[in-house]
């Protein structure tokens, strides 16, 4: 009986792994200039820490979590998601200093979505989350820090959507303002929503039936429950922006389906990718170090999706990293030769020459073949009466020229080759 990949899960080959680690080197490169530094939280977390924090009553916590019980009788989920378990380490580890927190992370999440285009079960994002300020310079530099990894990736055709969400207390007021408006529909809602209508009414605005989005279509908006500071905040956020020449546009239907969020949200969409359009989104959260224990402190973070991300570049045919062709590729005239050949290649490597042997016995003809195709630069012929003087034959491949050269050489020959 063969057995597959889970669904929703899938492989990543070496074609496109290379593509992956462009893209998380890049990311690494653009975060670690600007200070930031990785952080790497297990992948399996107490159920709790996703509930309080990602909230009743939003689709992934009611709908998308992979939970279940440990044999200890623990109630365990795979991470939806990075920030909950970062705001965990923080606390946990005492990572609060005088000065901001800058941490970055790289790595699989798990929602149990329908698989789709552009969404898999396991799904991978990378994102970063700065905690210790409710500065608006730290909304406006993470959203600057996100389209400097996009230009170093050489992606261009992305749109930037932002919103405010205000303070608790606005979201209060949008919450009272919002049942009240809702309670009189309460018919023309889905059962879920029916549901959020007691439970976690803001969540109402997250749901995609067509139903709830035209009883929503006029509902109030969280922009006009800013309070003043909380409005200085959102101005400042798109004057900095605005300074930075960030081309973004107002959204004031836009929610992001967690709770923990405050005042900034945005989301970043492009159109190589369809419905499902979001390449990355993130926001506020001022409430979410303090609601797990913490001393309350502002942050702000977001989160890309690797998956997305490369959708998007490749949509817009901007060509990866080529695959690195070798440096030598060592022949061998026979099995006598392996031994010498083995030994051989390890000072060439410690010289950082990218080097193969043939183990598997081809012909020499087969092996000049097998020696194009992995695009070598140079070719080592180790052939018996060439290693009884200490010698081996070298083939620059693309001059066709061939020489003898000592043994001991050869990691200088190739070297002043290459
Ligand atoms: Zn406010
Ligand atoms: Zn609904």
């Amino acid at each position: 009986m063969a057995i597959h990949s889970i669904k929703g899960m899938r492989d990543i080959l070496p074609e496109e792994a290379r593509l992956w680690q462009f893209v998380e080197r890049t990311a690494r490169e653009v975060f670690e200039s600007s200070g930031y530094e990785e952080i790497r939280t297990p992948i399996l977390e107490e159920t709790a820490l996703f509930r309080k924090s990602i909230g009743e009553g939003t689709d992934i916590v009611s709908k998308e979590m992979y939970t279940f019980t440990d044999k200890g009788g623990r109630s365990l989920t795979l991470r939806p998601e990075g920030t909950a378990p970062i705001v965990r380490s923080y606390i946990e580890n005492r990572m609060a200093a005088d000065d901001v927190v800058k941490l970055y992370y790289v790595g699989p999440m798990f929602r149990s979505e329908r698989p789709q285009k552009g969404r898999s079960r396991q799904f991978h994002q990378i994102g970063m989350e700065v905690i210790g300020s409710s500065s608006p310079y730290f909304d406006a530099g993470a959203i600057f820090l996100m389209t400097n990894l996009f230009k170093k990736l050489a992606l261009s055709d992305f749109k930037i959507k932002i919103c405010s969400l205000g303070c608790a207390k606005d979201k209060e007021k949008l919450a009272k303002e919002l049942g009240a408006y809702l309670t009189p529909e309460k018919n023309r809602l889905c059962p879920d929503c029916k549901t959020r209508l007691k439970k976690n009414v803001l969540r109402t605005l997250d749901c995609k039936v067509e139903s709830c989005r035209s009883v929503l279509r006029n509902s109030p908006k969280a922009k006009d429950f800013l309070c003043g500071s909380c409005g200085g905040h959102y101005k400042k956020v798109k004057d900095l922006l605005a300074e930075l020449k960030i081309d973004f546009t107002e959204d004031a239907n836009m929610v992001r389906g967690l709770d923990y969020y405050t005042n900034t949200v945005f989301e970043v969409t492009h159109p190589g990718l369809g419905a499902q359009d979001a390449i990355a989104a993130g926001g506020r959260y001022d409430n979410l170090v303090e609601d797990f224990g913490g001393k309350k402190t502002g942050a702000f973070g977001f989160a890309l999706g690797t998956e997305r991300l490369l959708m998007a570049l490749s949509s817009e045919k901007k060509a990866g990293p080529q695959k690195k062709g070798l440096d030598l590729y060592v022949a061998t005239t026979g099995d006598k030769m392996y031994t010498e050949a083995f030994k051989a290649v390890i000072p060439l490597r410690e010289n950082g020459i990218f080097c193969e042997v043939n183990f598997q016995g081809r012909s020499l003809k087969s092996q000049m073949r097998q020696a194009n195709k992995k695009e070598a630069r140079f070719v080592a012929i180790f052939g018996d009466e060439e290693l009884k003087r200490g010698e081996v034959a070298l083939r620059d491949m693309k001059t066709s020229e061939q020489r003898n050269v000592k043994l001991s050489d050869l990691a200088k020959e190739v070297r002043e080759g290459l």
